[in-house]
């Protein structure tokens, strides 16, 4: 098809030119006098994003998945208890890699289209008196249903309940995109990979771990070779890696990290609001509802929006795709066909999320939803109307002006002439 794929599931997310070109190398020698300074940065940046001063930022090439598993086998022991809040297919997988890891976990359901619920952890950790619940475990943004959890209530609860257990977050869809603080919110273990808000191909696991959560690692019994972190600090401490890292992924990651300080995190996030509340109009005027319960769950990087009785959101999907060249999420685990879902998540800005919105009103009319073409569209206009900045004076240097290059990709592209 001509014209680009507009690409809205939430992850991957699309990749800038910017990045696509600095991961556009020759290989090179990872065990160079040369590699530590390209890692070295790269880990300490990290610890920006995470917002940690205490923590360690770890990189593997894996994906988010693989970073559940590194987080728990290197702090827990088979047979340990934890507790973890389920509302959604992320959370499920999450218990289910702890479950096989021969962890036993006390699982909280709660109602798909809810997140996290402070008061009932905290009433189960106050009932645990002998502290045997080693770990609690949250997904901060559910990209199955489109809802966010309030991490900093969860660490409240944990604290009020005076409890020792470790806060581990999985924040795959919500890292760089939505507000998140590894430190202050007291996070011992967070849990991303690189193809949504670093807008990065899939292929890195990030980890953020606390000093108190690497203390566990003398005691953790569960197996681990590939994601044992004491091979992994011992290497990264002269800039290194136990094994063969992926060096486009790493200059990847590189730029991206330059892209996000460049247009700094608090407007990242302030993006990702206007961007999704444009989505939620769009949703609203189109007479449907999102998963999310109420609008304090509604995620910023996804909207779940639930499809009328008798319609297949597989259909929407898949008409979407073949008509418009347009990909949406599908609805996951026990949502699959009830929903569709629009990441609005990286790097995008409002004319592309209007031409999501516009592909979203002709397929859902093509099978049957009786939507009024341009509704959807209309009422996301307004809402960017009504929340943009001013404009600076025209000539004005504009404050985001977008650098075709980063300074050190021109610096390499200059050693590369
Ligand atoms: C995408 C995602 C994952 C899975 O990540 P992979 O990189 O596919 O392993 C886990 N949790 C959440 C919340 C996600 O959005």
């Amino acid at each position: 098809m001509p014209g680009r794929n507009a690409l809205f599931v939430p992850g991957p997310t699309n990749t800038p030119d910017r990045i696509l070109r600095a991961m556009h190398r020759a290989m090179e020698d990872h065990r160079s006098s040369s590699f530590p300074a390209l890692t070295r940065p790269i880990l300490s940046d990290l610890r920006r994003v995470f917002r940690t001063e205490e923590g360690q930022c770890f990189l593997f090439p894996a994906t988010g998945t693989g970073m559940w598993e590194a987080a728990l086998a290197n702090t827990m022991s088979p047979g340990d208890r934890i507790l973890a809040s389920r509302y959604g297919q992320f959370g499920h997988l999450f218990i289910d890699c702890a479950q096989r890891l021969g962890l036993r976990v006390d699982v909280q359901d709660e109602e798909w289209g809810t997140g996290a619920n402070p008061d009932r952890i905290e009433e189960a950790l106050r009932a645990d008196t002998n502290h045997e619940i080693t770990g609690v475990l949250v997904v901060h943004n559910e990209t199955a249903t489109g809802v966010t959890s309030d991490i900093a209530a969860v660490r409240r609860a944990i604290d009020a309940a005076r409890h020792p257990a470790l806060l581990f977050v999985d924040t795959v869809s919500g890292l760089v995109s939505l507000p998140f603080e590894m430190d202050a919110w007291g996070v011992d273990a967070a849990i991303t990979g690189s193809q949504k808000g670093f807008m990065l191909p899939a292929g890195l696991g990030l980890l953020g771990m606390s000093r108190r959560a690497l203390a566990k690692r003398e005691s953790a019994r569960c197996a681990r070779v590939f994601f044992d972190l004491g091979d992994m600090i011992a290497a990264n401490a002269s800039g290194y890696f136990p094994y063969t890292p992926s060096v486009p992924l790493l200059y990847g990651l590189r730029e991206s990290l330059d892209i996000i300080f460049e247009e700094g995190l608090d407007a990242i996030h302030a993006r990702h609001h206007r961007l999704a509340e444009g989505c939620r109009a769009a949703v609203r005027a189109w007479g449907l509802t999102l998963c999310a319960k109420e609008p304090r769950w509604a995620s910023d990087t996804v909207s779940a929006v639930i499809v009328p009785p008798g319609i297949d959101g597989a259909d929407v999907i898949d008409v979407a795709y073949r008509r418009y060249d347009l990909a949406l999420g599908a609805g996951l685990g026990r949502m699959a066909g009830k929903l569709f879902r629009i990441g609005h998540l990286g790097d995008l800005n409002e004319l592309m999320l209007l031409g999501a919105l516009a592909g979203v009103e002709l397929a859902m009319r093509d099978v049957g939803i009786p939507v009024t073409l341009g509704s959807g569209v209309a009422a996301a206009q307004e809402s960017f109307r009504a929340s943009a900045a001013p404009l600076p004076p025209r000539g004005s240097a504009s404050p985001d002006a977008k650098p075709r290059t980063s300074p050190a990709t021109r610096e390499r592209m200059a050693v590369v002439r």
